[in-house]
């Protein structure tokens, strides 16, 4: 029901993927091109920006993890005033707008000021960026399902339960987790899964910058370490990683078969 006056705008939440502006859906495109003012996540590729017009006002919200950020705050007043003055705003998410993208939040804010709000999915990193390096989340070979997860639980919020995803069968698909993975390797560790579980991690996902490397469980955060993964990156831990061809490992074997 619409029961604002015809001068309030409209705000829709837009999941822009997680890189490469061809993932983009079209709905998200043609919100893009009729936003009028676009807050925009640092996650996001400035080649999503392409599609928005010449006039729209472009505001850019949001600092990688560790950073001190935009507070949620302001950026729910900015949407909520933007929208008040009629402008068509589109809050321009990484990946999508509901997974771990605080998209719930932002919804409950403009909700209780009267807002129109509209969602428009996006692909998230936890599936397109394992997908990037051909690894399926779901391989029904290996798991039964797939659960995301936070490795960094918000300020006073609880940690996941490790014991319990480690018994799940499940690949864990773990965001935010480079800055904590020692912690979350010992946690696994500790609750039972098997030192040589495989895992992958996947850096700068389906953009040119894009880096993986895959090792096991118990080498997670030297791997880390040793290649320099940062952030943003998503770990996956499981027997799914068995279906991903390991070329930057096999070469060194393949190297001593042919000279022998
Ligand atoms: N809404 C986003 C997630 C936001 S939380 C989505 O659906 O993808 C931010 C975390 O997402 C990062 O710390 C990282 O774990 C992950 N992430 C986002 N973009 C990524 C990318 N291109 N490659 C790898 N991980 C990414």
């Amino acid at each position: 029901m619409n029961t604002h006056t015809p001068k309030v705008g409209s705000v829709t939440l837009v999941g822009a993927g997680p890189g490469d502006p061809e993932l983009l859906t079209l709905k998200a495109v043609k919100a893009i091109r009729q936003a009028t003012v676009l807050l925009v996540d640092d996650l996001v590729d400035d080649g999503v920006l392409r599609y928005a017009r010449r006039s729209a006002r472009i505001v850019h919200v949001g600092k990688r993890g560790g950073c001190p950020s935009t507070p949620q705050s302001f950026i729910h007043k900015l949407m909520i005033a933007e929208a008040k003055r009629g402008e068509r705003v589109v809050r321009l998410k990484g990946g999508d707008p509901f997974v771990f993208g605080r998209g719930g939040e932002e919804c409950d804010a403009l909700r209780a000021a009267g807002i129109d709000v509209q969602i428009i999915s996006g692909l998230t990193a936890g599936i397109a960026g394992p997908a990037a390096i051909g690894l399926p989340v779901t391989d029904r070979r290996h798991a039964q399902g797939v659960a995301l997860v936070t490795g960094h639980a918000r300020e006073g919020g609880k940690a996941p339960d490790w014991h319990a995803l480690a018994r799940s069968g499940l690949t864990l698909v773990i965001y935010m987790g480079i800055a904590r993975c020692d912690q979350i390797q010992r946690a696994l560790l500790d609750a039972g899964m098997a030192a040589d579980t495989p895992a992958a991690v996947i850096c700068n996902a389906c953009t040119a910058q894009q880096r993986h490397a895959l090792c096991r469980l118990d080498e997670l955060a030297d791997t880390v370490r040793r290649e320099d993964l940062a952030s943003p990156a998503v770990l996956v831990v499981g027997d799914v990683v068995r279906s991903v061809s390991r070329p930057t490992a096999l070469m060194p074997l393949l190297q001593i078969a042919s000279a022998a």
